[in-house]
């Protein structure tokens, strides 16, 4: 079975339209990546999957049509989100930012907050400083860690490593196939710098004006020359 599989989906803001009729399927562990430019549509996927956009068309969890739930009921029902540009408290320290996050979890606080350190042992040491004054790369890890403060079974990642060095860009993709690998989280990150979503999906949705217009593992994008040129610097 699909952990997600959404059919024909579309969303419209005013008369504008953002998508139209995206399908796609992610399995059970899976990493997969949307990659576009700039009002692809990508920002909009993910908020509709969480619920935040309304849409039409079908959106199931692990066979469940979730379609026109509220972001509550998606978080309940194991779905992290960590948004592009972070969206944190910029006046509140580390640990109080994880904290919103942890706002609806069931569990046990204190044992997901250990666990986000454990993932980026820098939060740990910085707990008390206030996300303000942290470089991008921190306060990407902060949002990350965020949305793990419900332990998710699916984690939702816009664009991260917008505004981000290459070193620090490497770092959050190998904290992405952690969670994978050892986790076993189930990953839908957008993209524009297709090369780091290269380097960590195993399969890829190419988003353009809203549509899906390719879908492949990176071996079978890459033979599309006018593809390869546009997206992977071939
Ligand atoms: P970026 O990489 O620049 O964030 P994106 O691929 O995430 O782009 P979206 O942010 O989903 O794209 O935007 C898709 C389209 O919808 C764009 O044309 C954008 O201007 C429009 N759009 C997004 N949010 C809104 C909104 N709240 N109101 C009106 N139009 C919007």
């Amino acid at each position: 079975m699909h952990v997600i599989e959404i059919d024909n989906l579309c969303a419209f803001y005013g008369k504008a339209q953002a998508l139209s009729n995206v399908s796609l399927t992610v399995k059970p562990g899976e990493t997969i990546a949307i990659v576009g430019a700039n009002g692809a549509g990508k920002s909009t996927l993910l908020d509709c999957i969480m619920g935040l956009v309304k849409t039409t068309g079908t959106i199931r969890l692990n066979g469940e049509d979730v379609t026109g739930l509220k972001p509550a009921d998606m978080v309940k029902r194991g779905i992290g989100y960590a948004p592009e540009r972070f969206n944190l408290f910029p006046h509140m320290t580390v640990r109080d930012n994880l904290l919103v996050g942890a706002y609806t979890a069931r569990d046990d606080i204190e044992e997901n907050m250990a666990a986000v350190h454990r993932l980026f042992p820098r939060l740990a040491e910085r707990e008390w400083q206030e996300t303000s004054t942290q470089s991008g790369g921190e306060r990407q890890m902060v949002s990350l860690g965020r949305a793990l403060m419900t332990s998710p079974s699916v984690l939702l990642v816009d664009e991260p490593t917008i505004g981000l060095a290459p070193k620090v860009c490497a770092e959050i993709a190998e904290v992405l196939k952690r969670l994978s690998a050892e986790l076993g989280l189930t990953v839908i990150v957008t993209e524009q710098n297709a090369n780091f979503a290269l380097s960590l999906a195993s399969r890829l949705y190419v988003l353009e004006g809203g549509h899906v217009t390719a879908e492949g593992t990176a071996e079978e994008l890459a033979q599309d020359d006018q593809l390869a040129k546009s997206y992977f610097g071939a």
